[in-house]
């Protein structure tokens, strides 16, 4: 019998680690994807294993296409009768700067982590997902950034939204073939990411007055990979405490 794994590309920390440990607390093998955090890769693991759950970490560099087929090729050897039938695509990076200070390389790299990482994961596992009488769950990590625009980070806001015009877009191809394909945009999260902003002077502006917990955007994660979800596809499901 085949076994279905969750990936969760930037599994390692943030809302990645807590969408990792959600996954596993519904009872679903967990594939740890990070970047070079290594340390904190394996501490995702082994608090899942010291759960009674499965996971197992798996390094790649999203952006980087050689590496991703490498490092899924090799999942499959090792695993030839499973599937990845939920795929979070998270890992993301911000570089923030007014544009007209911006370097190539900050664009660059925040799209080639955020949308050219999507493309390259989705479209190597799409086939297994698409197989007859299997399906699956898609969730792209975009950004309240993607809706509507922050100043500082045009990069970082091109990279979200192209995310939410490619969620469109593959749900309807996906749709007969029972594979959803949805968007989540978070607004201020606790994390490494968002350790650097003024967080005193942010939360003034947020309806709820404080960010938001990585296990929240969890949860919605996991409901929108649950079978409760099947017939919401195509759709960005904002989590931001009331800030629009
Ligand atoms: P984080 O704490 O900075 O963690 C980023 C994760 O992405 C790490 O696991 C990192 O791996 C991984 N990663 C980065 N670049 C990668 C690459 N090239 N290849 C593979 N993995 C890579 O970030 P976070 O705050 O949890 O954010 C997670 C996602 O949510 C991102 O897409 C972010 O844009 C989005 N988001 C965050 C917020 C927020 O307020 N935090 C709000 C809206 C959207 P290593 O540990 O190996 O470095």
């Amino acid at each position: 019998m085949s076994i279905k794994y969750a990936l969760v590309t930037g599994g390692s920390r943030g809302i990645g680690r807590a969408v990792c440990l959600k996954f596993s607390q519904l009872g679903i093998p967990v594939i740890i994807g990070y970047h070079s955090n290594t340390k904190a890769a394996e501490e995702v693991r082994d608090t899942i294993l010291q759960n009674g759950g499965t996971a197992e970490t798996l390094r790649f560099d999203v952006g980087d296409k050689a590496q991703v087929e490498a490092a899924l090729g090799s999942w499959e050897q090792n695993h030839p009768q499973d599937y990845i039938a939920y795929l979070v695509n998270n890992a993301g990076i911000a570089r923030d700067n007014l544009m007209f200070m911006m370097t190539d390389e900050d664009w660059d790299a925040v799209m080639n982590t955020s949308v050219n990482g999507m493309f390259y994961v989705t479209r190597y596992l799409l086939p297994q997902m698409m197989a007859r009488g299997r399906g699956g769950r898609i969730v792209n990590m975009s950004s309240l950034s993607g809706l509507k625009g922050l100043p500082g980070q045009s990069n970082y806001c091109a990279a979200k939204a192209a995310m939410i015009g490619a969620t469109r877009a593959l749900a309807q191809e996906t749709a007969t073939r029972n594979v959803t394909v949805n968007a989540v945009a978070p607004g201020f999260i606790t994390t490494d990411m968002t350790s650097e902003l003024p967080e005193e002077e942010l939360k003034k502006m947020i309806p709820m007055k404080r960010f938001g917990k990585p296990e929240e955007v969890a949860e919605l994660v996991a409901f929108l990979c649950s079978d409760n979800a099947a017939y919401i596809t195509g759709e960005v499901i904002s989590i931001n405490g009331g800030l629009y």
